[in-house]
């Protein structure tokens, strides 16, 4: 049975989070909103916070993340309740989101190749990468949403994998210690042989071509990189170097089941932020939001809150599921996309609608009801937009493959 009650522990820690939202993102957030590309100096001097949020974040997904490789599993013999890493990791992105999602993206050490490695790294790697800043490079000049057409290759050569390639839209890319790159082993053999790689900011070969601008989430650096000859040790490999052409796609995408919530937590965190404004200044206005009344009876702001919280609420539980099974080793993919589908789509709908239910203040800069709109539409996009979660989810729920759908 499914058990979504918070330990203690996990209250602990997203309040803690939440403190760190309120205390120190709220009050620079706009002014990082106006200064694009300008490092939030503010965050090295909550180091030692994030300390305390990686140790009961990120970094203990270790082992703990669901995936194909469990599907064997017998669900019954597990334990009822293992809520651990992945739960807090979300918690942490969801609170620190409702604070700014941009500063949330800059925060050292939680970087979504954090959670990739997290995913899909052996003991032995996580020793290494447990501690690293990683951000994820996916996506290249020639495509976006289809992660199988990756160009980049990765040649062994010795003891070193050898990288050459374009990697665009990397979030964190210039600020982050190391990058989860996805490259091909061998072209010839198609999905099957895309394999992910941790490339450490210094490997001879790697730079920084450009930074990007933005509708929003302007605190976060999003780069492009560029890997000429770029030399990695052979072992920062992720997952095993063999390609199997029977498995595909499934190694590297197995990072999606746990980027995913994170980022549907994301989308949460701004949707709660938005609502609690307007929750504000509906009721500075004089109008009542009731629960004990038919929305139909209630004023037309007030039902439209009541139909957003209602958005927020299953968003919240969606993502508190997959993460829920992830922790319980169970294989999450459909509920991943799930829950990213349904955040990124109510993250994006309720920030829009505050600002106009919110009238011209909403518009304006004297509130972050305009920037949260802008913040929240990238959440949508990136790991996955809403129409390819959507594909996913009908896919498996249909039983059809991609060939079959797409
Ligand atoms: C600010 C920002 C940060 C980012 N950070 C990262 C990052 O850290 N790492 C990384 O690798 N990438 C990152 N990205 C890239 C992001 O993941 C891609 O933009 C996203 O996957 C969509 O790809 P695309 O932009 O090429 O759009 P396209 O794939 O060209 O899609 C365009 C439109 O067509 C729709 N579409 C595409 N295929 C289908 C289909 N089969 N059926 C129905 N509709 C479809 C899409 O949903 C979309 O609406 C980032 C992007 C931005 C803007």
């Amino acid at each position: 049975m499914i058990n979504l009650e918070l330990p203690k522990k996990l209250r602990a820690s997203a309040n803690q989070a939440h403190q760190v939202a309120a205390q120190i993102f709220r009050p620079i957030s706009r002014k990082y909103d106006l200064a694009e590309h300008e490092y939030p100096v503010e965050l090295d001097t909550m180091a030692a916070m994030v300390d305390g949020l990686s140790d009961s974040g990120t970094q203990k997904i270790s082992g703990a993340a669901g995936g194909r490789s469990d599907e064997d599993e017998d669900p019954a013999t597990m334990p009822v309740n293992a809520n651990g890493g992945n739960m807090s990791a979300l918690l942490n992105a969801l609170e620190t989101s409702w604070g700014d999602v941009g500063l949330m993206l800059s925060i050292p050490y939680q970087g979504l190749g954090n959670a990739a490695i997290a995913a899909v790294a052996t003991d032995e790697q996580l020793e290494r990468f447990g501690k690293v800043w990683a951000s994820m490079a996916i996506t290249e000049p020639s495509f976006g949403s289809d992660s199988a057409a990756v160009t980049t290759t990765a040649v062994l050569d010795g003891d070193e994998w050898v990288l050459n390639g374009e990697k665009i839209f990397v979030t964190a890319g210039e600020r982050s210690t190391h990058i989860v790159v996805w490259a091909s082993v061998d072209r010839s053999l198609g999905r099957a042989a895309i394999k992910s790689f941790v490339v450490p900011r210094d490997a001879p070969g790697l730079s920084v071509a450009r930074l990007e601008h933005k509708l929003g989430i302007k605190a976060s650096d999003t780069a492009v990189l560029l890997l000429q000859d770029c030399r990695i040790p052979k072992d920062n490999i992720l997952g095993s170097p063999e390609v199997n052409v029977e498995k595909g796609f499934a190694g590297v995408m197995q990072t999606f089941d746990n980027t995913r919530p994170m980022v549907a937590a994301m989308a949460i965190g701004v949707t709660r932020a938005a609502l609690e404004e307007l929750r504000t200044i509906l009721t500075d206005a004089g109008i009542e939001i009731s629960y004990d009344t038919p929305a139909n009876n209630q004023h037309a702001a007030a039902a439209e809150f009541l139909r957003m919280e209602a958005d927020y609420e299953s968003a919240y539980l969606l993502a508190m599921r997959a993460a829920w099974m992830a922790d319980n080793k169970q294989p999450n993919s459909l509920q991943a996309s799930m829950s990213k589908a349904k955040a990124g789509r109510t993250g994006t709908d309720v920030t829009l609608k505050s600002v106009e239910l919110a009238g011209a203040v909403g518009y304006s800069q004297r509130l972050l009801l305009e920037k949260w709109s802008r913040d929240s539409k990238i959440l949508d996009i990136f790991e996955g937009t809403q129409q390819i979660q959507q594909l996913i989810v009908a896919r498996r729920v249909l039983n059809k493959t991609s060939a079959e759908l797409k």
